[in-house]
């Protein structure tokens, strides 16, 4: 196989040397290195390599060049390599420039001349958009085969689950893909039971549970010890957070996690407000970088395993997993967030899985191709999700209970929404039905006026409320109405501590009516429901732990 190519463009030609030289320095080795001197060079370069089969990682050309500028030539070679990252190199004066070229020409970062020293001005940033290419980027696939109907709820949730944990697969729809037929022969035994699994050994899985799959897949579902000083319940941004800055402070830290890390956010199409990303990033992007950060301090991750209980002996936590084992701690961190609360109409729980998806459910949109789809919800989840279908869909409907889109979503969501021709949103309407027999088919939607429609859809989306999830903590920690668990100054009851508070001190900022068990994130009372401030919280949490040991010695 040929190395895959980093692509330079610059009219100058001491700045084009300069480049190609840092770039060789310290990619040569696993990239080959093409250089052209102007914009329409570049782009026959492009054609040349897309027709010859080469794969480009990346394009980095010099905004100011006379004929084509940098912008213009990313925006024409983007169609050819569309998963090649694309970086322009400016002036200090073209920063605007640079700034608008994020939306116009989807570029995914921005470098300053000059880039001296290169170790902390080029290669951090460039070395970042390689591996975000090479993590989207599969030549050779030798993952997961997954086979099965398309419309299947199982293979539905084998797909999702290998997709939030970032383990490469490829699914063969029978119904649709000649291949799938071939892959069936290799199986050899008539009428399997489906889905079918081939692992990448060559072993078959006839229908498995995910549980069954993550063993086969490598992923950790055992503790390697029976006693950590911390133990994370959830690994959204919080828990990951948590798990980063714990381990990283020398702190035994184990995470465990029910479905996939990444939690909400990681199910997100793109965030475009956490900072230092000026391009937004996806929540699977971040989710992945993240579990790495965690891994290199040592954290272990034990996913899919959920925590059902927790019970408590002195300075001892046990944490109670769902395979039946215990793992003994001395903190806890709480991160568990939210889940979408069930929408209860006729239809909908037989098709769950079948064309009904709770939250963004990103591995299904490509089978929602040029049909229509249905989204329930009206806040930034449900306007993300609108924006990315519209990508994939005919048509993308919102159905939105109240009267304006603005009252839950950000306005910068609401504009694009509002400027897709693709998006429709129907105001004080709600769904009262799903109709299929194996997958959605229509969905009835009752207007304003009363009256009910029956619709084609191909798919439904839900993002109605969301509720914590804390039942298992019920009688363990105080919990509000709501299910979400008061921390620091709200756990005190008319002024005193909480009842059985056993230690002397006050209980810290983000700590439960529970010495030693914190609580960050969405599942916090009163916390703001943002990445941002969920990581801010996870990571505060860690100094609040340490404290707590401190007195445990
Ligand atoms: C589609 C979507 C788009 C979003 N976009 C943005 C955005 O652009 N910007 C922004 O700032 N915010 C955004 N948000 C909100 C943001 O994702 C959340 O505020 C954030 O993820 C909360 O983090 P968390 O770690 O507290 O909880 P979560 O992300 O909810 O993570 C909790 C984790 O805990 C796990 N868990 C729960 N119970 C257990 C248990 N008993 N045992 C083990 N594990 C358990 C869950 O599986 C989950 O992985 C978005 C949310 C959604 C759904």
């Amino acid at each position: 196989m040929a190395k895959p190519v980093i692509l330079t463009v610059d009219d100058d030609p001491n700045v084009l040397s300069a480049v190609a030289r840092d770039l060789r320095r310290r990619y040569a080795e696993q990239y080959r290195i093409v250089r052209a001197d102007s914009g329409a060079a570049a782009l026959e370069a492009t054609r040349e390599l897309r027709q010859r089969g080469e794969a480009v990682a990346l394009f980095l050309a010099d905004q100011r060049m006379p004929g084509m500028s940098g912008v213009e030539f990313l925006a024409q070679a983007m169609p050819i390599f569309p998963q090649a990252r694309r970086a322009l190199l400016t002036a200090y004066a073209d920063t605007e420039a640079a700034i608008q070229a994020i939306n116009s020409a989807a570029v995914h970062y921005y470098l300053l001349k000059p880039w001296d020293p290169p170790e902390e001005q080029l290669y951090p940033v460039l070395d970042d958009l390689l591996e975000e290419w090479q993590a989207s980027h599969s030549p050779i696939f030798e993952g997961i085969r997954i086979l099965g109907h398309r419309w299947s709820p199982e293979a539905h949730a084998l797909k999702d689950f290998l997709a939030r944990n970032h383990v490469p697969y490829l699914y063969f729809d029978l119904e649709t893909d000649p291949q799938a037929r071939e892959l069936l022969e290799q199986y050899g035994q008539p009428a399997p039971t489906l889905p079918l699994v081939r692992l990448v050994d060559g072993r078959w899985l006839v229908a498995p549970t995910v549980a069954e799959l993550a063993d086969q897949a490598g992923l950790l579902r055992q503790a390697a010890q029976t006693h950590y000083d911390l133990a994370i319940v959830g690994g959204g941004p919080a828990g990951l957070a948590a798990a980063v800055y714990g381990a990283s402070e020398g702190l035994r830290t184990v995470l465990i996690e029910r479905e996939a890390p990444g939690g909400q956010a990681g199910t997100s199409s793109r965030i475009e407000n956490y900072l230092g990303f000026p391009s937004g990033l996806s929540g699977g992007d971040l989710a992945r970088r993240a579990v790495a950060q965690a891994r290199r301090f040592g954290v272990e991750i034990l996913s899919p395993v959920e925590v059902v209980g927790m019970r408590i002996d002195g300075p001892y936590r046990f944490l109670q997993l769902s395979d039946g084992s215990e793992i003994s701690t001395f903190a806890v961190v709480v991160a568990v967030g939210l889940s979408y609360r069930k929408l209860d109409v006729p239809g909908i729980e037989q098709l769950t899985g079948a064309g009904v998806y709770y939250g963004a459910s990103l591995t299904e949109a490509l089978s929602c191709q040029a049909q229509p789809v249905f989204i329930v919800g009206a806040g930034n989840s449900a306007g993300q999700a609108a924006i990315y279908l519209a990508e994939y869909a005919e048509r993308v409907i919102m159905l939105v209970r109240g009267d304006s889109l603005g009252a839950k979503m950000s306005q910068y969501l609401v504009d694009r929404i509002e400027a897709s021709p693709h998006i429709e949103v129907r105001l004080n309407s709600t769904v009262h039905a799903v109709h299929g027999s194996a997958h959605v088919e229509a969905v009835t939607v009752r207007a304003p006026d009363g009256s009910e429609e029956r619709c084609p859809a191909a798919a439904l989306f839900i993002f109605t409320g969301a509720m914590p999830c804390t039942g298992w903590l019920t009688d363990i920690v105080q919990l509000d109405r709501q299910g979400f668990i008061p921390t620091g100054p709200q756990v005190f009851e008319d002024g005193r501590r909480p009842k059985g508070w056993d230690v002397d001190r006050e209980p810290f900022l983000l700590e439960s009516s529970v010495p030693g068990i914190f609580v960050v994130g969405d599942a916090r009372a009163g916390s703001v429901k943002r990445v941002a401030s969920a990581v801010g919280e996870g990571s505060i949490a860690v100094q609040f732990v340490h404290q707590h040991l401190a007195r445990l010695r």
